[in-house]
């Protein structure tokens, strides 16, 4: 437990840091964003257009870093609907198909007969995004993301399966922790977001690893269960 608390202590100051200097990042971002499109439409030279596109996705990625760290900033109180997952899963799913297809892997979504629950979708969203993007870096090229859900007596469940190297033993325990990462361009940031956007929803996630991949559950409790 005493882990437990310096962890989200740690957070916490982090994520006040964040939220003042996220916003200021954020505008001038913006900007620069709106005249590199502006420019790479003015180009014809083919390697132009590529550094423009480039500049463009690093931006993105930066971008993506400041909203993860944003949302371990935010402690605002979460804006539930009753809604059935399968159909922001359903408004993800191109989203999810073109970042597969930007790294030559595979996605697909399996959904289920599901019941409705309660759920911030942007912050479900936020936390699919998360694991599904782990899921498809941790794949070498033709590696294929499955998405599916469906319940059981008590849970509705999300599971996102990946074909990637899976995590070994040492690294599991980390799993969750603040800034841990073993990429180079790594946040760190992604997991203890779902793992948190779970604690809000009352939903546990399961990790299942090993060579052939990884397989993260998140298993929301059934309204009838509340
Ligand atoms: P980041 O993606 O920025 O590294 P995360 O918090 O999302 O941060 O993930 C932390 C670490 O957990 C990753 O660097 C990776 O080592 C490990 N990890 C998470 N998901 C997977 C996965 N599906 N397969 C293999 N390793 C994973
Ligand atoms: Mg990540």
């Amino acid at each position: 437990l005493e882990g437990e608390i310096s962890k989200l202590g740690r957070l916490n100051i982090v994520g006040q840091l964040a939220a003042s200097l996220g916003h200021e990042v954020r505008n001038p971002m913006t900007t620069i964003r709106g005249f590199l499109q502006m420019l790479q439409s003015k180009t014809d030279l083919l390697a132009y257009k590529n550094y423009f596109e480039l500049m463009i996705e690093e931006l993105d990625r930066a971008n993506l870093i400041i909203t993860n760290f944003l949302s371990l900033a935010k402690n605002n109180k979460s804006e539930v609907k009753r809604l059935n997952l399968n159909n922001l899963l359903d408004n993800l799913s191109p989203l999810l198909i073109a970042d597969a297809y930007s790294q030559d892997k595979k996605y697909f979504f399996q959904p289920g007969n599901i019941e409705e629950i309660d759920i911030d979708s942007n912050e479900i969203t936020q936390m699919v995004l998360n694991l599904a993007r782990n899921g498809l870096e941790a794949m070498a090229p033709n590696g294929c993301l499955t998405i599916q859900t469906y319940m059981d007596d008590y849970s509705i469940v999300l599971s996102v399966r990946d074909e990637g190297k899976g995590i070994n033993e040492e690294n599991l325990k980390k799993l969750g922790d603040p800034f841990f990462t073993t990429k180079e361009n790594g946040t760190g940031l992604g997991l203890p977001l779902c793992y948190r956007i779970a604690k809000r929803h009352r939903a546990i996630i399961e990790v299942f690893t090993g060579k052939d991949g990884t397989t993260f559950l998140v298993r929301f409790p059934k309204l009838s269960e509340n």
